[in-house]
């Protein structure tokens, strides 16, 4: 007697963040079987600043993740505005809609729920090793082994999926690292802006996420040949002395979560039967707050560049996705690395952020490139 094969799953989805899960309603709405696996129990968290700039924010409407997210989980934010170690500022508007901070947890359980009423399978469980058969991608899971006709890495930062199937970019000697940390403090937001103050070698960002909670978030640079203990959130808080004074006596409202180094290359962002999105697509760096916006970019320009036939050859598919997201990545990078350039030069920043409080064009421009 013939054994019994059962019928490829079209997408299976390694990772429940907001990329997965932007990818899997997607999918399921497009009509294709799609099965998302997530290791963490329960609704996973992750160290972010948890603001969603405008473009993002549209991005989630358009899922309808955002009706599902409560007033105690979000608070809206109009703006940016700088702090340089002086006290002097320079804000802006967005002029395209407003941005939202939004604790991630609730994010989370939003996308879940919209993938959910799309049909999609959500599963415990955590994805090993895949390898590409006839015309299929055999997954080793925790719970056995999968078959797919696409495999889509949503595994985060370190994608331990891109690093299999060789799809890291070359990495260039540099001289230090990019690392980010973020908790919750029980405060009422003062600001409808998202605040970022400089100090050399560190910025700390300040998101309101509800009438009541704001996130606090710093990323910071260490030498690559540094030993010794890394910094603290306290250390780091130290650096800001105002910021310090308003959390005096404030009660954190989450522990501490933190993740580096941050910047991540590629050399391209498909291959085969394996499509990588959100931050295992590559990042630059969450010094813009533009990630979530790329996550939700990726999936949606991925589930677009399908053909409507999994069984055939995905690698043109593939390439034209991986064309796509290369245009919306410039749009990210480049502001990214201009900010970046400033961060490692605190004289320089000091200078060019003074600039744009004499000519704010130049300050609506950066918030144009990043809304
Ligand atoms: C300090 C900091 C501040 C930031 N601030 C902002 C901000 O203010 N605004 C913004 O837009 N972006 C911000 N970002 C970036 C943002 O957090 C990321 O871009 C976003 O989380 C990417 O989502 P993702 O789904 O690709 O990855 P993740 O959110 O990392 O999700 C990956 C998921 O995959 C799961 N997983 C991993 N491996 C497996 C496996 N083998 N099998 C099954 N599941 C697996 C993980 O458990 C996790 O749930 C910040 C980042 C940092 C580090």
């Amino acid at each position: 007697m013939a054994a019994f094969v059962s019928a490829p799953i079209d997408i299976l989805i390694a990772g429940g963040g907001p990329s997965g899960l932007a990818v899997a309603i997607r999918a399921a709405r497009r009509g294709f079987r799609t099965v998302l696996l997530e290791r963490a129990a329960g609704v996973p968290d992750k160290a972010c600043g948890e603001g969603l700039m405008p473009a993002g924010l549209r991005e989630l409407e358009a899922l309808g993740a955002l009706a599902l997210i409560e007033a105690r989980d979000r608070a809206p934010f109009r703006g940016i505005r700088y702090v340089q170690e002086d006290g002097s500022s320079v804000e802006g508007r967005f002029s395209e809609g407003d941005g939202m901070g939004i604790r991630r947890t609730a994010l989370s359980a939003a996308l879940s729920s919209c993938a959910s009423a799309a049909g999609v399978e959500l599963r415990r469980d955590c994805v090993r090793a895949a390898r590409v058969e006839d015309g299929v991608i055999a997954v080793d899971t925790d719970a056995g082994e999968l078959r797919a006709r696409l495999l889509v890495a949503a595994d985060g930062l370190h994608s331990p999926l891109r690093k299999a199937a060789l799809l890291n970019g070359k990495e260039k000697p540099r001289a230090a690292r990019r690392f980010g940390v973020r908790r919750h403090f029980g405060l009422d937001p003062w600001t409808d802006l998202v605040e970022v103050h400089w100090a050399a070698g560190v910025e700390a960002y300040v998101t309101p996420i509800s009438a009541e909670v704001v996130n606090v978030a710093f990323l910071w640079s260490t030498p690559v040949s540094r030993s010794g203990p890394a910094a603290t959130f306290e250390d780091h808080l130290r650096r800001f002395p105002v910021l310090e004074a308003r959390l005096k006596g404030r009660t954190a409202t989450s522990e501490i979560r933190g993740i580096g180094p941050l910047l991540q290359r590629v050399r391209a962002r498909g291959k085969d039967r394996l499509a990588l999105v959100g931050d295992a697509a590559g990042y630059v760096d969450a010094i813009t707050g533009q990630g979530l916006s790329l996550a939700f970019a990726s999936a949606a320009l991925l589930v677009e560049a399908l053909p409507e036939d999994l069984s055939q050859d995905l690698g043109p598919a593939l390439r034209r996705y991986d064309r796509s997201l290369r245009g919306r990545w410039l749009r990210y990078a480049l502001p990214a690395k201009v900010l970046l350039a400033l961060a490692r030069r605190p004289a320089l920043r000091r200078r060019a952020l003074r600039l744009t409080v004499r000519f704010p064009v130049l300050f609506r421009t950066l918030l144009g490139m990043v809304e």
